[in-house]
């Protein structure tokens, strides 16, 4: 039978290998049976507590087996999970909570005493479970604790029902182009994703996948719910700061997967160069790459440095997409390193002029998908929504073409664009230009205010060990690239502020500038 459902991915793997390992974290191994178990005993708590379909339950915890279970217990039940960012500020956190109006919130340690200090916590919220049980409980009973959370019976057969139709979960975006939008996603969504993924990546129950990014993002969740989908096991590290010691952890645990967004593959290489690694991962099947353009330079050397049999998927989506939209095939990357590939199955991808009409090959547009896996729209925002759901599908608001082969190219986001005196500028080509030096872990251009030009180019760079000078990048983009792209200033920067995803915040980057 096919399954409908998030949770029934769990469920079915769950009755399939039982006492398969199912995460791995800090020490702890979950199998799937008990994985199942906590997920099941938080719906029945959550149905005690009067949680009904379609309540906003929001899950603030950071990764780990808890967030696992309540993940997927809050879908059991019938409510839609609304991950947060445990380290999201008051001011937001109170916006967020506002606009949510969720019925629940499940906490990390110290977050129940935060939440009410603050004064955070909306009227519609009729419990918290703390996962520090020292938080005080008051009457009517707000509080309560992770394990007193989990002696609640398990949820009945058959309650908490609701259709493949219904919201599954909201995801934040990462807020690269103005405040993070709530992206409604339907298990309909997510299930077809996770369908398309597993499919393409060939995942199976052998597969061991590594995860360094946060779960409330949404690369996060999609590498949960495709491993836990075909009864792989996922291993959860918090500390990719310490990039040596996750790729020790891969070795000993014998992973056979590993995610990252660009600047996640900029460190490894940079901090742990994987070369002199590459011999004790023998197990490691594949690396995927998303969440933003990968400049050449950087594919180029992983595909140097990885070990001989590890297959490099490079692949682009959006929170709006349930995560994924397209994917290069591994044996086509060397010929097509500047593409995200084609779509995934199932879904399309077309390249549309202003008037929604299709663009013949080469011809440079919005990249415009369709398929079942595009989202339901934003949360509490109609307005926001009827921007990019169309007829024509979901716009992604990324520029690009199509070559001859039917493989796609980004060539940038039309709200980076920049307008510098007559000329719109894409600062991912300048941005690509610059990496192409070797010298340079990551960059940024950046326009600022210009009374004369409106805006100039200004790119912010990190250095890679040796120090390249402002002059000597300057002269390479001078033999690059055509007067008008040339960053009239190039700062060398320590490191670039980043989203909790690890993409780089170009907001926070421009106020650095000012
Ligand atoms: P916001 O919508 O709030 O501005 P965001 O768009 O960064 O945030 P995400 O959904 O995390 O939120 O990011 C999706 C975007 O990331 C895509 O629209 C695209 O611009 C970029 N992206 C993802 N993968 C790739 C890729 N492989 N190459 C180029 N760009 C990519």
């Amino acid at each position: 039978m096919e399954l409908q459902m998030v949770h029934s991915f769990l469920e079915s793997s769950a009755a399939a290998r039982p006492d398969k390992v199912a995460l791995v974290h800090d020490g702890e191994r979950v199998s799937y049976r008990q994985l199942n178990r906590s997920a099941s005993r938080l719906a029945g708590f959550l149905l005690q507590r009067g949680v009904l379909p379609g309540d906003r339950i929001v899950i603030l915890l950071s990764n780990g087996v808890k967030y696992a279970a309540s993940y997927y217990g809050v879908l059991k039940a019938g409510a839609v999970a609304v991950p947060l960012n445990v380290e999201t500020g008051q001011e937001t956190l109170g916006r967020l909570l506002d606009e949510l109006q969720p019925a629940g919130i499940i906490v990390e340690q110290g977050g129940g005493h935060l939440l009410q200090q603050f004064h955070l916590v909306p009227p519609s919220v009729r419990f918290l479970v703390a996962i520090d049980t020292s938080v005080p409980g008051d009457e009517p009973r707000l509080v309560w604790g992770w394990d007193e959370a989990l002696m609640a019976e398990e949820l009945p057969e058959g309650a908490g029902k609701v259709s493949p139709e219904a919201l599954a979960s909201i995801i934040y975006t990462s807020g690269s182009t103005g405040q993070p939008k709530g992206v409604m996603l339907s298990h309909r969504n997510i299930v077809s994703n996770t369908r398309s993924i597993t499919q393409y990546l060939r995942l199976t129950e052998n597969d061991i996948q590594m995860v360094v990014l946060p779960f409330f993002y949404v690369m996060g969740k999609s590498l949960l719910n495709t491993h836990i989908a075909v009864g792989g096991t996922v291993v959860i590290n918090n500390n990719f700061a310490y990039t040596a010691s996750v790729i020790r952890q891969m070795a000993e645990e014998g992973v056979t997967g590993f995610s990252g967004v660009p600047s996640t593959y900029a460190y490894l290489l940079h901090r742990s160069p994987l070369a002199s690694f590459r011999d004790r991962l023998p197990s490691l099947r594949y690396c995927t790459q998303a969440g933003g353009h990968m400049p050449r330079e950087i594919k180029e050397r992983l595909l140097q440095v990885l070990p001989p049999h590890t297959k490099l998927f490079i692949m682009y989506g959006a929170t709006e997409a349930a995560a994924r939209l397209t994917y290069v095939e591994p044996e086509r990357l060397p010929e097509k390193l500047g593409s995200i590939g084609r779509a995934i199955p199932g879904v399309t991808v077309r390249v549309l002029d202003a008037q929604g009409e299709e663009l013949p090959d080469g011809a440079c547009g919005e990249l415009v998908a369709s398929g079942p896996n595009i989202m339901v729209g934003y949360w509490n925002d109609p307005e926001a929504t009827a921007r990019v759901l169309d007829g024509n599908g979901y716009h992604t608001g990324d520029l690009g073409y199509r070559d001859a082969d039917g493989y796609l190219y980004v060539t940038g986001r039309k709200d980076h664009l920049l307008k510098v005196g007559g000329h719109r500028i894409d600062p991912q080509e300048i941005e690509e230009v610059l990496m192409s030096s070797g010298t340079l872990l990551e960059v940024v251009v950046l326009g600022l205010d210009d009374p004369l030009l409106g805006k100039k180019l200004v790119a912010l760079a990190v250095p890679l060990g040796g120090n390249p000078s402002d002059r000597t990048l300057l002269s390479f983009c001078h033999a690059r690239l055509p007067r008008h792209k040339i960053p009239g200033e190039i700062r060398l920067v320590a490191a670039l502020p980043k989203y909790p995803s690890g993409k780089i915040d170009r907001a926070s980057c421009l106020a650095l500038c000012g």
